[in-house]
């Protein structure tokens, strides 16, 4: 318990100390397949020409597909709603493992898998796709992008992948160093690839395209890094570029994109293009194809602190906003701003999910969304009116939400022009990109949420970094100066699966998880919704009550969605376990309880099936003989620059929480002119762990050698 709520002070010294991420590379053994029962026999050959297509009717018909999951979220409403019933909460204690299929790394797994006609299509770390059968989870190909490693210092939170759009007898797959790729779907080779992202800036892709009617949608991520936000469409088939949309005015100078960005320029103050301006558009996506219009989420500022990137003026339009647009075009239709101003890193990317629902007795059309900044939001779709919103976890920097436009009502200091502020919740929000899902039977939305917390600190000025964060906050750790702060803090769950009343705007039914980072959601006609923990277990709930119906050890964590399908008779169900981005499973690590496999693994359940499933760690290394060298490094300065340049990747407290190298076991500490070479010179540069010396000098190098070593001695024994 001590360490519950070391943890909860580490997220915000986690997060003020952490302005980059210098993500390392591992040597990668080949994938293999485990425990896959190669007992059916391969469907009978069909006619090389019969490659099932997918069609815009297919992605619009995809609620009633049982046997497929075409699109991200299951249908462009994006519910993860399956009407299959044979697992449910009578049966559901039945469900066992049918197969699983080893990865070469439990690192950035956070996927949700595709499947169709009967075969499985998800990505790995290192923006890698994989193909297997659906029954018997034999690989039918694979394809490595080959991203050079020294792209992973730009990937904010870990060189993950959430996964790829089908189209046609195409998949695409967009890849941290900021390409979009078309493949083949039957053999996995590559048809067409351009470069979405200009490679030069700090650009990453990491969350799933989307189709609509032959144009392939992707965004990119960078807002921490100083890029200037955009979505773009390519045509399927050709791989050329349909139309872009900025999400934030460029230099006014130059001359404006659109009408839509002169009018989002009047709320920028200062030369905010200068520092990029963020607004990045990394992961969520819906589309409703009878009004014809695709939402996006738009992410945070960059800088995050609003004094430095727009003179401390104006709403930043549209940051942090829900934007609709014609996708034939690319043409703004109206948006919605979530967070006004921001400065927090309160993206509005988390997940977008359409309904329509009664309301005050009428059917409304809606959009909801639970963005970082801790309000649950429902919106008309068809015009981005604010309808509701409420809460869904503890806030401190609001009182709530105008009840007419939805804005919130701030509180005071909360944009720290002088004063640091403890925010609830920090930047890793209420809610991160882990799915939710929703039942038509209940209405209720099931929603992972997290408690988290931050101070915020206004530096006054910003020195640009070449490798590092550009966050304009103020790095030095504090403690949060009011008891009653930290009292909040201590007294908040890591984690918890809520099921959300759209129509109330209230919790039907809550479970809390004693660590950090819980998974995607997958709900189903069974009455029952799936969900994994960082703490390794896999679970299954009554959508109406929360009831526990079922639970499995899985060895490691489940972040991305599970997704289920039926295939001769018989229900799956998907799981993917691994680590997912670094912060995160950091943050489950030092909540104590979290185990990792060696490798990420996708899981299939389906009732009856006993396939074996090993969930052994692996064995600590053996403690560093730190004796065997000296330093003259100071270790407090080496405390900080740990912070700001590797504890993204590397950990916390220099305590590693995926595959990348925990530092306090590294024998390199124990060589000076080693450490030096990797950490200045970039000896490691081609396995992603790039060379400092834009940022550091030889003593910074030292200095975090000598706290590196004062942690080596501090590893159990
Ligand atoms: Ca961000």
């Amino acid at each position: 318990m001590k360490f519950k709520s070391l943890s909860l002070q580490a997220i915000g010294l986690l997060l003020v100390l952490g302005t980059l991420a210098a993500c390392t590379g591992e040597p990668e053994a080949p994938a293999q397949q485990t425990a896959a029962p190669v007992t059916e026999a391969v469907a009978t050959a069909a006619p090389v020409d019969s490659v099932r297509r997918v069609g815009t009717q297919d992605i619009v018909a995809a609620a009633g597909n049982n046997s497929e999951w075409l699109t991200h979220g299951r249908t462009y409403a994006e519910d993860r709603f399956s009407p299959l019933t044979q697992v449910n909460r009578d049966t559901v204690g039945e469900l066992g493992v049918a197969w699983s299929f080893e990865l070469d790394t439990n690192r950035g797994q956070e996927s949700t898998p595709l499947v169709i006609d009967g075969t499985i299509y998800f990505t790995s770390a290192w923006s890698k796709a994989f193909a297997l059968d659906a029954r018997t989870g034999a690989e039918k190909w694979r394809y490595d992008p080959e991203v050079p490693g020294r792209y992973g210092v730009n990937a904010c939170c870990d060189v993950v992948n959430r996964g790829l759009a089908a189209w046609g007898d195409k998949l695409f797959l967009g890849t941290i160093d900021g390409r979009l790729i078309a493949l083949d779907r039957d053999s996995g080779t590559e048809v067409w690839s351009a470069q979405t992202a200009d490679p030069e800036l700090r650009y990453t892709i990491t969350g799933a395209p989307r189709v609509i009617d032959g144009r392939v949608i992707i965004g990119n991520g960078g807002a921490e890094l100083g890029v200037r936000g955009y979505v773009s469409a390519y045509d399927a088939e050709s791989g050329e570029m349909l139309w872009r949309f900025y999400t934030v005015p460029g230099n006014p100078a130059a001359g404006f994109e659109s009408p839509a960005l002169e009018m989002a320029a009047q709320t920028w103050a200062g030369e905010w293009w200068t520092l990029g301006g963020g607004g990045t558009v990394w992961d969520s996506m819906a589309y409703d194809p009878a009004l014809n219009l695709l939402y996006i989420g738009v992410g945070n500022g960059s800088p995050w602190n609003r004094n430095i990137r727009s003179n401390g003026e104006g709403d930043n339009l549209f940051l942090s906003s829900i934007v609709a647009l014609r996708p034939d075009t690319g043409e703004y239709v109206w948006h919605f701003q979530t967070t006004p101003g921001e400065s927090w890193d309160y993206t509005a990317t988390q997940h977008i999910m359409l309904a329509d629902i009664e309301i005050d007795g009428r059917l409304r059309q809606v959009l909801m969304q639970a963005p970082k900044n801790g309000f649950f939001y429902v919106i008309d779709r068809t015009n981005g009116e604010f309808i509701s919103g409420n809460n869904y976890v503890d806030v401190n920097w609001a009182s709530g939400l105008d009840p007419v436009t939805g804005r919130p009502i701030e509180a005071e200091g909360i944009r720290y022009e002088n004063n640091p502020i403890v925010m609830f919740p920090g930047p890793l929000g209420g809610h991160n990109w882990y799915p939710m899902s929703r039942d038509p039977a209940t209405g209720y939305v099931f929603l992972p949420t997290q408690n988290t917390s931050y101070q915020y600190t206004n530096p006054g000025s910003m020195e640009k970094q070449e490798l590092g964060w550009n966050l304009g906050l103020d790095p030095m750790p504090r403690e949060p100066a009011n008891p009653q702060d930290r009292a909040r803090v201590a007294a908040m769950s890591p984690s918890s699966l809520v099921a959300w009343n759209p129509v109330t705007q209230s919790p039907a039914w809550r479970v809390d998880y004693p660590v950090y980072g819980n998974s995607g959601t997958l709900a189903t006609a069974g009455g029952l919704v799936f969900q994994g923990s960082a703490d390794g277990v896999f679970h299954a709930y009554g959508t109406n009550d929360g009831t526990e119906y079922w639970s499995r050890e899985v060895g490691d964590a489940i972040l991305g969605g599970p997704v289920t399908y039926e295939l001769d008779g018989e229900q799956y169900v998907l799981a993917l376990a691994g680590q997912g981005g670094a912060i995160t499973l950091t943050m489950g690590l030092l909540s104590g309880n979290h185990p990792r496999y060696q490798n990420g693994r996708l899981i299939a359940f389906k009732l009856g099936a006993d396939a074996p499933l090993t969930t052994a760690v692996p064995t600590p290394p053996a403690p560093l003989d730190v004796a065997a060298t000296t330093t003259q490094g100071n270790a407090l300065a080496g405390a900080l620059q740990y912070g700001s340049f590797c504890s993204v990747c590397h950990g916390p407290v220099a305590m590693s929480a995926g595959s990348i190298p925990d530092l306090r076991y590294s024998a390199t500490l124990l060589s000076q002119d080693a450490f030096l070479s990797i950490v200045l010179d970039g000896l490691l540069a081609d396995r992603g762990m790039v060379g400092f010396a834009a940022d550091m000098g030889a003593q910074d190098v030292e200095n975090i050698r000598a706290y590196l070593l004062q942690q080596a001695v501090a590893v159990p024994r």
